[in-house]
């Protein structure tokens, strides 16, 4: 076998992988126990009255099983599943194939919805509400609407922002499910799982010191996971025991307290900063996307505590001066702000 650690290969492994990870049934879902009990209900409530179910809204940080729960919801209800996303539907009747193309049940999954364009909302308003769309046939005095019929479908959307979400759309949901960051033991029973399917042993203590790094996601612990199967392979290793998870954490540069190098870089530029620092400014410090900072790093800091959010900008706490090894403030927090 060629032991030869390539990035290109763990990459497109890791998208293969994604699919047979998910878990396709309720009960192989772990945890978030009210959100899976409240979703056994309705779908068995829909299932004994023959009925579609409700919209359905998901809402978490990235990575919590929204997705995985969206393809459970249609595999539970023996519907067929499709997708899509936000911003993968540029123009308003980019939504109207979709949506005509839906059977009796269907269920029609939308990620980051809370980026759909103005007018794809307003379709789907008519469609949640009255199973119609209108559509405007020819432009200029000719022009008239046609109103078409949709089969009954579920429409289950998923939003890491449901802040972002505007008010009239929000409300067409009928069930609003909002999944919390894992438990230390949840991850761990996650991270026993994906070994088992990754066919890669994992000693206790090992599972035990991911879940502990992997910042309360079970995306993360797949990914560290997969990271440290790379490890084991290459040295001819078939279990990751404590060691093994211990170094190949400290080689991806995961810290004690699940920080990663970005994190870490994300921290440096609040703590060199005299003043409070805009979104904008992080992001061109770290080279990195504004919404990639937002969304996925920036929740660990602030429900660590080492950052706070103000209305003029992000500052470092000591809580997190200490995670990058510096000492307290000496003079109080930050107030000013940069943009
Ligand atoms: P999201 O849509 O919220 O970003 P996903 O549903 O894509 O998250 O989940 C990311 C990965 O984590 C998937 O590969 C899935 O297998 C795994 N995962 C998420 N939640 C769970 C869970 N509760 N139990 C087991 N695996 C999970």
């Amino acid at each position: 076998m060629d032991n030869t650690w390539s990035f290109h290969q763990a990459a497109a492994r890791d998208e293969s992988d994604e699919a047979t990870l998910r878990p396709r049934r309720l009960g192989e879902f772990i945890g978030q126990p009210r959100v899976q009990a409240n979703l056994r209900v309705f779908i068995d409530a829909c299932l004994q009255r023959d009925e579609p179910l409700d919209h359905l809204l998901f809402s978490g940080l990235p990575g919590l099983g929204k997705t995985t729960l969206a393809n459970i919801v249609a595999h539970e209800l023996g519907a067929r599943f499709h997708s899509t996303s936000g911003p993968a539907l540029e123009k308003a009747y980019d939504i109207v194939g979709p949506l005509t193309k839906l059977e009796h049940g269907d269920v029609l999954f939308i990620d980051e919805i809370h980026r759909l364009s103005r007018p794809i909302e307003e379709y789907l308003y008519t469609a949640m509400e009255d199973g119609q769309i209108d559509l405007v046939i020819d432009k200029g005095p000719g022009a008239r609407s046609v109103k078409l019929d949709l089969k009954p479908f579920t429409l289950i959307g998923a939003t890491t922002r449901e802040g972002l979400l505007s008010a009239p759309l929000r409300a067409r949901f009928g069930v609003l499910e909002r999944l919390e960051p894992y438990g230390d033991d949840e991850l761990e029973q996650v991270a026993s799982r994906t070994a088992t399917i990754l066919q890669i042993g994992l000693e206790p203590d090992a599972g035990a010191l991911v879940a502990k790094r992997a910042r309360g996601t079970p995306r993360v612990v797949n990914r560290l996971l997969r990271r440290l199967r790379d490890f084991a392979q290459v040295e001819d290793r078939d279990t990751i025991d404590a060691d093994l998870a211990h170094r190949g954490l400290e080689r991806l540069g995961i810290d004690g307290l699940g920080l990663e190098p970005l994190d870490r870089e994300v921290l440096r530029v609040l703590a060199e900063s005299a003043i409070a620092v805009g979104l904008k400014t992080i992001a061109a410090a770290v080279g990195e996307e504004e919404r990639t900072i937002e969304d996925v790093y920036e929740p660990h800091l602030l429900r660590s505590g080492f950052v706070m959010k103000t209305p003029r900008g992000r500052t470092i706490t000591d809580r997190g001066r200490a995670a990058i090894g510096l000492p307290p403030f000496d003079d109080g927090p930050k107030t000013a702000t940069l943009f």
